[in-house]
């Protein structure tokens, strides 16, 4: 019986992990949490019975404390909350299924406690990667990615070893813009950046798809997660999401992975690695495809993916001024009080305007963040 604690259960990759959980029907949920959706937390901890439930707002335990009181489960709250989970001695496996760079102190918590991280949350390791990975590998803990291409990636790479990489192939689908130009995308509203193409996510990454951040923070990812330098992470435009991503070895042979758009393989992959288990679910039918088109992403238009190569090659707390001002213009953009463009003017006005911390400690990581925030606020007046 494998046991497992969900950070952001109620989410997209948090609902379709439980769903994983339901069809193998040998792993023990140990522990969900939410941010505020109360019905459906309530409805999986009596499905799943877990030992601990954490919510995010304090107003909200009660409701869970009175739906849940015939039960034998521990309401947790906030941060703290948030950090029992991540430590419990019941669980061997932590999913990070949280959205945005909250999830950092629960990943660090995590690996201090010995759990192997199945790791959605991308944000915590581009901001925090340099004290994630050492620590992952002094703990003797493995990350495992969840994220499709770094999923792929890791496919890929299974059996060979200490086999030299030469480069990472990250696909990306170009997200719902692809093809267009700036004078298009000035009037772009929140409907339209919400229209994936290929996957039904949470709505932070899937704006993130539209602005190609979604791939900048992907590559800084990859760096941490294949310890590959980001000259060597190149990305291909691969509309149809069939390709998940590839890897080049030093021979100039490619090793592919290909599949159906569908994240419960990864997250199945992640929690059983390295062992492959049945999943249900459409095969893709080659003779149904009429060509797999790739193409070159439009760095200049979609300005995401080269600010995160700027972030990566500056380094430091340059990867989180780059995320942290994107969490928040992405909730400014969804709020309606910022257009599509000004995300990356916001990002580059961050970034612009930071003074650089070498090799930050987490707390210098948090005060980055706080700093961008009030940083934004002034910028907004
Ligand atoms: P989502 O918005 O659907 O879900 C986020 C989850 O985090 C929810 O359960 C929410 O309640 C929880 N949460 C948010 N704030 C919280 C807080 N303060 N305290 C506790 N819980 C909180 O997001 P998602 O699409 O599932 O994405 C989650 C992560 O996985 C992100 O980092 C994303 O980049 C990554 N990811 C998602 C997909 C996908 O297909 N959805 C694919 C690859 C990577
Ligand atoms: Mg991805």
């Amino acid at each position: 019986m494998k046991k497992i604690a969900i950070i952001g259960s109620t989410g997209s990759i948090g609902t379709q992990t439980l769903e994983v959980v339901r069809t193998n029907k040998d792993i023990q949920v140990t522990a969900i949490s939410a941010g505020s959706n109360v019905e459906l937390l309530i409805e999986q901890a009596k499905e799943f019975k877990p030992y601990i439930v954490g919510i995010w707002s304090e107003d909200k335990a009660s409701l869970l404390r009175e739906a849940l009181s015939e039960f034998d489960i521990r309401i947790v709250t906030g941060m703290e909350g948030l950090l029992e989970i991540a430590r419990m001695p019941e669980s061997e496996i932590l999913v990070t299924a949280i959205v945005g760079m909250i999830g950092i102190r629960p990943t660090i918590e995590a690996i201090k406690a010995g759990k192997d991280i199945a790791l959605a949350n991308k944000e915590t390791l581009v901001t925090a990667g340099h004290i994630i990975m050492p620590l992952a590998k002094k703990k003797g803990v493995s990350i495992l990615p969840v994220d499709s291409e770094h999923s792929a990636i890791f496919q890929c790479i299974h059996g060979e070893m200490n086999n030299k990489i030469s480069r990472l192939l990250v696909t990306a689908s170009g997200g719902p813009f692809r093809g267009k130009d700036r004078a298009y995308l000035e009037n772009v509203t929140v409907e339209d950046a919400l229209k994936h193409p290929n996957w039904a996510m949470g709505q932070k990454i899937t704006i993130d798809s539209a602005t190609l951040v979604n791939k900048g923070l992907e590559v800084i990812e990859a760096k941490w997660l294949f310890d590959i330098e980001p000259e060597n992470i190149e990305v291909v435009v691969q509309p149809q999401s069939i390709i998940h991503s590839m890897v080049e070895f030093e021979d100039g042979s490619i090793k592919a992975q290909l599949g159906t758009p569908d994240m419960k393989l990864p997250i199945q992959y992640a929690l059983y690695y390295p062992e492959r288990r049945y999943l249900p679910g459409d095969r893709l039918d080659f003779s149904a495809l009429s060509g797999i088109i790739i193409d070159t992403p439009d760095m200049d238009t979609f300005k995401g993916l080269s600010f995160a190569y700027r972030a990566i090659k500056t380094g430091g707390s340059m990867p989180t001024v780059f995320n942290a001002a994107n969490e928040k213009a992405v909730a400014l953009f969804l709020d309606r009080k910022i257009k599509f463009l000004q995300i990356y003017d916001i990002i580059d006005a961050c970034m612009k305007a930071h003074s650089l911390i070498q090799n930050p400690t987490l707390d210098e990581i948090l005060a980055t963040e706080q700093w961008v925030y009030s940083y934004i606020e002034d910028y907004m007046a």
